[in-house]
């Protein structure tokens, strides 16, 4: 049988970003990639830390020329309630940045992932899905669906949302659903986006508008399954009239371009993100609603984490599977995932509520953001660089063994 040290099942962002941040530092690893996502239109505003992350691992090179930046994050309260919040802006100047992130459409991120890790002379990619996994106190073993059994020290479960892995690890999540769909498309627009993103929060969830380079934005844009069905079956002219009904003409006219998509929202949050020689990586560990670029941000400082603990087993020569390593990630992952799903979670809740007091808390928190300079920039600061998780990668700081 094929042995390695880390075997990463998934080949989603998250999934590419922790088997490159092991194989760059020298530990075999393969990665069982699953099949190819299509119709994937979104894009992903990546936070700073999370590009430094993919600077050290020398993906950032191979596609930050498609990428745009984030200067000015907006929010406007377009509830039309009562009791509405003010707006609220932040600007990259206030801390010292050049930009908060950049926005990149995923498929040109993973087309940089896929193209590092075929430079990688640690990394074996596998273009097949995994049908079985399991464990025990030596090994981990992932059959893949031609039959062919593979093992390995530790695994990386980044298959996903519906992760088998985390299944066969014992692992058990809380979900439920929202009764929100993101329907998601990009446009061009007459007016330009001077590098500022706009999120517009409505009585069904956020419609935010992202920049990208030129005159051109990616929205995503929740509304309940009624909306969301009305809008897909539009022709793009009344689809771009409406949109713009919906932007209060702040970028112009719209055109849209080809390709929408719409994807139902839930949240699910795995009990423990370790467990038997498995780690969980990205959404098989944290599913939330698109609010503030949160996802696949988290999902990087997880890979990096993962990475960081199993490089540091391998440099010490213990088991980077044992239960001391994942019980490590457990403690290390839960504050940030938890505080993260549950900002998101409140704030999505607290616009589909009827409930008078709720919009008024809510108005009073951003109100408490724009005018007090030192919450705003610890806000700020936190969603940059989270303090409670910087991982070396993030730092700037390349894993070796
Ligand atoms: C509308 C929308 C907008 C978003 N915008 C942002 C944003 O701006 N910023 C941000 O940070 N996040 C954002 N997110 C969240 C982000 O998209 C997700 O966090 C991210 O895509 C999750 O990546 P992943 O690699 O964990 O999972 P996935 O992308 O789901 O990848 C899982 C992979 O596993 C593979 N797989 C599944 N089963 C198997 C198997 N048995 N064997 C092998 N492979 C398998 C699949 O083929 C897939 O390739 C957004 C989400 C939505 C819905």
């Amino acid at each position: 049988m094929d042995r390695t040290d880390v075997i990463v099942v998934g080949g989603g962002p998250a999934g590419y970003a922790a088997a490159l941040a092991t194989a760059a530092a020298g530990v075999a690893t393969t990665l069982i990639a699953g099949p190819m996502p299509t119709g994937d239109n979104r894009t992903t505003a990546l936070l700073a830390g999370s590009v430094k992350a993919l600077e050290t691992l020398g993906v950032w090179d191979r596609c930050k020329d498609k990428a745009a930046p984030l200067r000015v994050m907006r929010l406007v309260d377009d509830t039309h309630r009562l009791l509405r919040a003010p707006e609220v802006a932040f600007d990259c100047n206030e801390l010292g940045l050049d930009a908060f992130g950049w926005n990149i459409a995923n498929s040109d991120l993973m087309a940089a992932f896929r193209l590092q890790a075929s430079s990688n002379q640690h990394l074996h990619v596998v273009e097949a899905t995994a049908t079985h996994v399991s464990t025990d106190d030596n090994i981990a073993i992932v059959t893949l669906n031609d039959g062919t059994p593979l093992a390995g020290r530790v695994l990386f479960a980044a298959d996903g949302r519906k992760s088998m892995t985390r299944e066969a690890a014992g692992i058990a999540m809380r979900a439920h659903p929202y009764p929100q769909v993101a329907v998601t498309l990009n446009l061009a627009h007459t007016r330009p986006h001077n590098d500022n993103s706009t999120e517009f929060h409505t009585p069904t969830g956020p419609f935010t508008l992202v920049p990208l380079p030129g005159d051109r934005s990616s929205l995503v844009c929740v509304v309940d399954q009624a909306q969301a069905d009305l809008l897909m079956a539009m022709d793009d002219a009344t689809l771009a009239l409406e949109l713009e009904r919906r932007a209060q003409s702040i970028l112009g006219r719209f055109t849209i371009e080809k390709g929408r998509a719409a994807w139902p929202l839930s949240s699910i949050t795995a009990e423990r993100f370790g467990a038997r020689r498995v780690l969980l990586i990205g959404e098989a560990g944290h599913v939330f609603p698109p609010i503030g670029a949160q996802g696949l941000n988290l999902g990087l400082r997880d890979a990096a984490i993962a990475a960081e603990l199993v490089v540091g087993a391998q440099s010490r020569g213990d088991d980077p599977g044992s239960d001391d390593i994942t019980a490590a990630y457990d403690r290390q992952r839960r504050a940030d995932v938890t505080l993260r799903t549950t900002a998101v979670d409140v704030l999505n809740r607290s616009l589909l509520s009827a409930w008078l007091p709720v919009h008024g808390l809510r108005g009073a928190g951003l109100y408490a953001l724009k005018t007090f300079g030192p919450l705003r920039r610890m806000v700020m600061r936190e969603g940059v660089a989270p303090r409670l998780s910087e991982p070396r990668l993030m730092r700037g700081e390349a894993l070796s063994v």
